[in-house]
């Protein structure tokens, strides 16, 4: 008898042992984006970080030095949901910070079918439905039969709202109507309490420019740590996710450039809330128990100025002025208003109404859009993206300007100005801006803490799309359905 049940009693104990056994994942994962921070910052201003942020990550995380966006255009939107989902516009569908949305022009979040929580403005109509694909969040949420907890928190709405992903328990943004921090129907009905809290305590700065001033980081950061103690986030053995996008370094390179003085307080600042965040992280999760990401949605291009004034290459580009010289010059050769409908950035729609209704040929109109476009000095390619392999471009930017093109959103011709070359308002514009291929804009740093993860560097080519399978694979949880990236290997 014994013989015979001994085994069997085994692979009870076995059997037991399996249904209680978890793989290996860490409480809490962190992902963090400095919007428009280019990756040399971080050597830039390398004397100017105190010893527990930035310095932490880089002398005990695993700095990925080559990181690169791998598709155009280079913009905040189609950066956040590339980093989340592991893919890139052509897939995940958020085209542009703006794009063209069955027949009409929208922004990447907006969604008329939701209202705002805590406010009454339009800035309140905001969700992640435009988004096509999963992110890192939904798939832990899938992984753990939904016990895992997903929580944004950013200035910006696309910042907060599409690295949450659709699963998400709460995404928070700020509205400049109310100054206060909101959220949407699409999530819950009343905002928590602890937003609430944090909405009186936050008066003070009301006062303040949140988007160009470094109180808008420490805000972000309040929040999330207000998000971090109030949700329990990390406090037990199901991984949780909270992702944390800093708008203000976007803003303030665009109003005042990449280089400028006005840049460093507000990076400083970031180095310290970094450090406060860590220290926070060790006491409510424990060192070594949260895995910890942070990266940028793009860089941001030397601004014509900074550049001029030290004899090197720069120049702007006014896509707006283009796009009405382009129509003018069609309506020359076609005798037809308007063929080209609208730009948005670099990517120009063709006027598919007006080219049917008058019976012009759409490939010649194309083609004729595509020359003159391509002609002019401050442009180095203009593209017909439906006949991209024909472009005499790169295969590299070939594959970008693919990657980022979505066929139902996307305008048809796309334009890659001269190298230093970018959009600006006036040529006063002191400003950075980014969206082109180029270093400048997608170069990104990537730096991995925690966890699981070594000291170490590599400069072997990774790319943004990597972000999402390398956290995925660490925790042995299927990827974003739409990912196209490569788990990066720690060495
Ligand atoms: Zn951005």
């Amino acid at each position: 008898m014994k013989r015979i049940f001994l085994p069997l009693l085994t692979l009870l104990v076995a059997g037991v042992f399996c249904a209680h056994a978890q793989v290996a994942r860490p409480r809490l994962v962190v992902g963090i984006v400095v919007d428009q921070m280019r990756w040399d910052y971080l050597y830039q201003y390398e004397n100017k970080w105190g010893a527990d942020g930035f310095k932490r990550l880089l002398g005990e995380g695993y700095s990925c030095a080559n990181t690169m966006i791998d598709y155009v255009p280079t913009i905040t939107a189609c950066g956040h949901a590339s980093i989340f989902t592991g893919t890139t516009p052509a897939i995940h569908g958020i085209a542009g910070n703006s794009y063209v949305l069955n027949g009409h022009s929208t922004s990447s979040v907006k969604d008329t079918t939701v209202v705002g929580v805590g406010t009454q403005s339009s800035k309140g109509q905001r969700s992640p439905r435009n988004l096509l694909v999963t992110t890192i969040g939904d798939q832990m949420k899938l992984a753990t039969y939904n016990k895992t907890k997903v929580i944004g928190v950013s200035l910006k709405d696309r910042a907060a709202i599409l690295p949450a992903g659709h699963g998400a328990d709460g995404a928070y943004w700020y509205d400049d109507d109310t100054h206060q921090f909101i959220t949407s129907t699409y999530y819950r009905k009343d905002l928590p309490k602890w937003v609430k809290d944090f909405n009186k305590s936050n008066k003070k700065n009301l006062a303040k420019n949140v988007w160009n001033d470094r109180v808008g980081v420490t805000m972000t950061f309040g929040l999330a740590e207000a998000a971090l103690k109030t949700e329990k986030l990390g406090a037990d053995d199901v991984p949780d996710f909270l992702t944390i996008s800093i708008s203000t370094t976007d803003a303030a390179a665009h109003t005042y450039g990449a280089m400028a003085d006005e840049m460093l307080p507000i990076y400083v600042q970031l180095d310290a809330e970094l450090a406060s965040l860590f220290k926070m992280l060790d006491k409510e999760v424990g060192r070594g128990q949260y895995l910890l990401f942070l990266t940028a949605d793009h860089g941001g291009t030397y601004s014509e100025p900074h550049m001029r004034a030290r004899h090197m290459p720069s120049g702007r580009i006014y896509t707006q002025d283009i796009c009405v010289e382009t129509n003018r010059r069609l309506r020359q050769q076609f005798g037809v208003d308007s063929l080209l409908k609208r730009q948005m950035g670099y990517t120009f729609y063709l006027n598919n109404e007006v080219i049917e209704k008058s019976g012009v040929d759409r490939e010649a109109v194309k083609a004729a859009a595509v020359k003159i476009m391509g002609d002019r000095p401050e442009v180095m390619w203009a593209v017909d993206v439906e006949r991209v392999n024909e472009a005499s471009v790169p295969q590299e930017i070939r594959e970008r300007i693919i990657k980022g093109y979505h066929r139902k959103r996307s305008g048809e011709i796309f334009v890659l100005p001269v190298t230093g070359t970018y959009s600006s308002g006036s040529v006063d514009d002191r400003g950075s801006n980014h969206g082109t291929w180029n270093q400048s804009d997608s170069h990104i740093p990537l730096l991995f803490y925690g966890w699981n993860v070594p000291h170490g560097e590599t400069v072997a080519l990774t790319h943004m799309t990597d972000i999402a399978a390398t956290v995925c694979a660490m925790m042995h949880v299927q990827a974003p359905d739409g990912c196209l990236g490569q788990p990066i290997l720690f060495k």
